[in-house]
């Protein structure tokens, strides 16, 4: 796969949540023409002005569109992406949500990125991609606050091990006794190129390879590197 005469890093998550992401998102400030965000839907690939600041984000995740490949809750073509499919449903995975008390949420900042601003008191995001994946979270806590990026240490900031991804947005509640967090989110992983269960809805609706690799890298195309 090739795209401006160059062979194309590849990359590719397991769930876009229906909008591909940009590189520059998740790891350093370049981007590629070929890794260009993507409606997860041939027909409406350009279809991609969803997100971009806090409530858009969240009507994207609270209102998700149904028309994206990835929206699928074919367990024949899921189990045939993901291993150990039983553990997940794929409202887990396309939108998803995890709670945590405001002392949880506190320890696992303070223990997974060693910072401390206090209590947390609120999450806002300060910039996202198109894919809803913020690139840079502000952290405000009762002793001051921190902004942190990219995507991957934000979500290693927000969970024990990693948060599905980086696109979410924050309701807060409180039960009379407890504070609590909770995190709406879309998509599995970085959302960078190719999405997996997006590809195999493809591949189960009769798209050829090289449909399905177009249309998740745009400006691309497969050459001949060399006969073997
Ligand atoms: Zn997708």
């Amino acid at each position: 796969l090739k795209s401006g005469g160059e062979v194309c890093d590849a990359r590719f998550s397991k769930c876009c949540g229906g909008i591909s992401e940009k590189f520059s998102t998740c790891w350093t400030d370049e981007d590629y023409a070929y890794l260009s965000p993507v409606r997860c839907n041939v027909d409406r690939a350009n279809d991609i002005n969803y997100t971009g600041d806090a409530m858009s984000l969240k009507e994207w995740v609270r209102n998700p569109p149904t028309d994206v490949y990835c929206a699928t809750k074919d367990y024949a073509i899921l189990s045939r992406v993901l291993k150990a499919y039983d553990q997940r449903t794929t409202e887990d995975m396309f939108r998803w949500s995890v709670k945590y008390t405001r002392e949880e949420l506190t320890q696992l900042i303070k223990e997974k990125i060693g910072v401390d601003v206090g209590k947390v008191v609120d999450l806002r995001p300060v910039q996202m991609g198109k894919s809803g994946r913020i690139s840079r979270l502000d952290i405000i806590g009762t002793l001051g606050h921190k902004v942190i990026g990219k995507e991957l240490l934000i979500r290693k900031a927000l969970s024990k091990t990693h948060l599905l991804s980086s696109a979410f947005y924050v309701e807060k509640s409180f039960d009379g006794q407890t504070e609590y967090f909770t995190l709406y989110g879309a998509g599995w992983g970085h959302g960078v190129g190719l999405c997996q269960v997006g590809a195999a809805v493809m591949a189960e609706k009769g798209f050829s390879y090289t449909e399905i690799l177009n249309h998740y890298y745009p400006n691309s195309e497969i050459k001949l590197i060399r006969k073997l």
